[in-house]
């Protein structure tokens, strides 16, 4: 078994270990013991039946990786998540009364909500997550009665998985079951997204609730940012296991280099349609042979940021392919590819994630290894042999603390399903 290195898990000692909890009652005292089963489900409910005294509707939502496709979602390009078995548990029910009591296990913190005004939480965060969700059904003339929740989560958080977009679709899903508002499941999506776009303030794309509120067990889904137009395509992983190797940094380059990006895409953009085509809808979109024959009037930085977005894309296509054929070979030579073009065109890796990289890429017990997120920091995705990765994690972690002086985490994924109701007898 990989270790994995669950933060909830040390909040969770936090709580266990702070007067705070004892309203929580004697469940806690069990909690270490149903949280190694894996059945957060069961903690939610609990909590949440001995709190409230009655039982909750209970929705379990899930984390992401992404397996190729970075930066190509703001390109109008495809990407390529799966749901994780790592998720957020969501226990809620209405209230009786005009205020809600909101918990989280994970935070240790019950917190009183007044229905009334939805104000920014500058001092428990968390909250924001469900009010700004709760903020988009009202904005959209669908008033959200008060209500109780419970949440816990193992997706870890800050370390690329999206445990945001777990929690914000676990409750957008929650509250449109309870409401019956009928929304589907791309307008349950496109709603969280702005909820993180406004009111958490995170300019993020659509990927990570999507594929939350998407997922497909042994599936990964090709989604096509320009139209949301999805595809499952199968992952069938066999002896091959999904790892994530966390780096420990997080640069504080990426905003500024993240808006940098963007604007030298649109760079290339702009170029492309005002020689080629006005009519190309985005960079994802330009052929490979128009790059190549502007070669001499583009900026050398645009033409490279431009390279890795249009081969990126072309990687996809063929990557999805190989998966059909079951090809698992090659296609971990693609996620490889992915990481070469993150680090040499478009530039947002960072010497902690080219360490990671290039330590195991070459092992036999490797197919693919490469950055997972925006860049500069986060963790590493790899697809490993399952009998080979203890070793190799025992080695990497040596080497990596000899060479940067910091400890490695590490997370085993398994795909699942995406946002559904659970049942808890
Ligand atoms: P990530 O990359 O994991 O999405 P973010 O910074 O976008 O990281 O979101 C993390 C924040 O989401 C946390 O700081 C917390 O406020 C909230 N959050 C995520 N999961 C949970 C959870 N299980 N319980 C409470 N809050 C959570
Ligand atoms: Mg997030």
């Amino acid at each position: 078994m990989v270790r994995d290195n669950n933060p909830n898990l040390i909040n969770f000692t936090f709580i266990f270990s702070n007067k705070r909890t004892s309203n929580l009652g004697v469940l806690l005292l069990f909690y270490p013991i149903i949280f190694t089963m894996n059945q957060l489900q069961l903690i939610v409910n609990q909590i949440f039946t001995d709190s409230f005294n009655e039982k909750p509707m209970i929705v379990r939502s899930p984390g992401r990786v992404n397996l190729i496709g970075e930066h190509t979602d703001y390109n109008g390009g495809f990407v390529l998540p799966a749901a994780t078995d790592k998720s957020a548990y969501l226990a809620i029910s209405p209230s009786v009364t005009n205020t809600g009591k909101w918990v989280s296990v994970d935070m240790g913190e019950t917190v009183e909500i007044n229905f009334d005004e939805i104000k920014f939480y500058q001092n428990h965060r968390w909250i924001n997550y469900i009010l700004g969700v709760v903020q988009q059904f009202e904005n959209r003339g669908m008033k959200i009665p008060p209500f109780n929740c419970v949440l816990a989560g193992d997706v870890p958080i800050g370390s690329g998985m999206s445990s945001s977009a777990a929690m914000e679709s676990a409750v957008g899903f929650a509250l449109n079951e309870m409401n019956g508002f009928g929304l589907n499941k791309k307008q349950l999506a496109q709603l969280v997204q702005q909820a993180e776009n406004e009111f958490i303030g995170v300019k993020c794309g659509i990927m990570d609730m999507f594929a939350s509120i998407h997922g497909k067990e042994n599936n990964v889904i090709r989604l096509d940012c320009e139209t949301l137009e999805y595809q499952y395509f199968p992952l069938n992983l066999g002896d091959y296991k999904i790892v994530l190797f966390d780096s420990g940094v997080k640069h504080n380059l990426v905003e500024s280099e993240y808006n940098l990006r963007r604007q030298q895409c649109e760079e290339g953009l702009t170029f492309f349609r005002k020689h080629f085509d006005e009519s190309v809808k985005n960079l994802s979109q330009v052929p490979l042979s128009w790059l190549q024959s502007s070669k001499s009037q583009l900026d050398p930085i645009v033409y490279k940021r431009c390279q890795y977005v249009i081969e990126e894309n072309q990687r996809i296509l063929s990557a999805c392919e190989n998966l059909q054929a079951g090809n698992l070979k090659d296609f971990g030579i693609k996620m490889t590819a992915t990481h070469e073009g993150l680090r040499n065109l478009y530039e947002v890796s960072c010497k902690e994630l080219d360490f990671l990289v290039d330590a195991v890429w070459h092992e036999s017990s490797v197919l693919g290894s490469r950055v997972m997120g925006g860049g500069f920091g986060g963790c590493t995705i790899n697809l490993i042999k399952a009998n080979a990765i203890d070793e190799l994690f025992d080695r990497l972690s040596v080497s990596y603390k000899q060479n940067m002086g910091i400890k490695l985490k590490t997370y085993s994924v398994v795909t699942a399903n995406g946002t559904e109701l659970v049942i808890c007898d």
